[in-house]
């Protein structure tokens, strides 16, 4: 009797908890997307199979904010080229990758991918044309393998290894008592901040797409594997359009082009060597970089 009378007036504590859970899930179900699709009929596929991307005198404001995030940005980011993106905390590099895949619409100008305007592709044909590295990826529970796979499920033990190998993760998988069958605890708490990024890498990579977006997925990373993964990178991946955001002036040096952003603007576009002789913003980065290099 005494556990039954406990089982009751467990569940009349539960009930009302239930039933605010429940309620929370259904607000989020029945939460309308910003980010619409075009009518079927009115969908276009990109033009070109390796993705280009072209910002058009783009104009970005997050809903609510009095200043825009970005103002007027132009640039094209080529396939079988790096363009790295660079700039102080809050300069827009994060908003800039994330208006590619579609995360928000642009306010002004438009953002192209393969040659069309990214409102007039599906979200579907459109994402599955980008392998993405958020700044802060997500694991989840189950192997290793499971977690690359997770960017292509089809993707072969070959594709698999090989896309670890670039990521420069093949290493640690090793020295991992199961190898890629090794398990990964929730949100990736038994791997360090390093070794998660470096499987959220594998992960795009097993993508095998022709855009690939790195967003400051490097920092978490030691001077000496990042150039070994860019370099890994660009052997691999030589027809894509590869866009790095960076903090690290050492990390975007050798990029093809280089974007300069400063409060949503755009400072400079050029080599590394080029912005040296003209751009004032990227001199300082360099400089400040410089002097915390010779301080440590
Ligand atoms: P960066 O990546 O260069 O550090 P961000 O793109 O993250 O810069 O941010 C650019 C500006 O937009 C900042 O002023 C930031 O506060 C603002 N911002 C970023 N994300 C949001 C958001 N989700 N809602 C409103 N403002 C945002």
């Amino acid at each position: 009797l005494l556990f039954a009378i406990m089982m009751v007036s467990m569940m009349f504590f539960m009930i009302p908890r239930a039933s605010a859970s429940a309620n929370r899930i259904w607000a989020v179900l029945q939460t309308k997307p910003d980010i619409v699709d075009p009518v079927a009929e009115d969908a276009q596929a990109s033009r070109t199979e390796y993705g280009q991307v072209e910002f058009r005198d783009v104009t970005f404001r997050y809903p609510g904010a009095e200043t825009p995030a970005l103002s007027h940005i132009s640039f094209v980011a080529r396939p079988g080229q790096v363009t790295a993106i660079i700039g102080g905390t809050g300069a827009g590099k994060s908003t800039l990758v994330n208006l590619i895949p579609r995360f928000y619409d642009v306010n002004e100008g438009v953002v192209l991918v393969g040659g069309v305007d990214v409102r007039a592709q599906t979200q579907s044909a459109l994402r599955a044309k980008i392998g993405y590295v958020p700044q802060k990826s997500v694991l989840f529970s189950g192997t290793i393998a499971d977690n690359i796979r997770a960017g292509r499920q089809d993707a072969s033990d070959e594709e698999v290894r090989r896309a670890a190998e670039v990521a420069q993760a093949i290493e640690f998988i090793e020295e991992m008592p199961d190898g890629f069958a090794s398990y990964i605890e929730q949100g990736g708490r038994n791997v360090s901040g390093g070794q998660k990024q470096r499987l959220a890498i594998a992960r795009a990579l097993a993508k095998q797409a022709p855009i690939y977006i790195f967003d400051d997925s490097f920092s978490a990373l030691d001077f000496r594997t990042d150039a070994r993964l860019r370099a890994a990178l660009r052997d691999e991946v030589q027809e894509a359009t590869v866009i790095i955001v960076a903090q690290r002036v050492s990390t975007v040096r050798d990029a093809h082009q280089i974007v300069v952003l400063d409060e949503g603007r755009i400072a400079g576009v050029g080599t590394h060597d080029e912005l040296i002789d003209s751009c004032q913003v990227y001199r300082e980065i360099v400089a400040s970089q410089m002097a915390e290099g010779e301080s440590a």
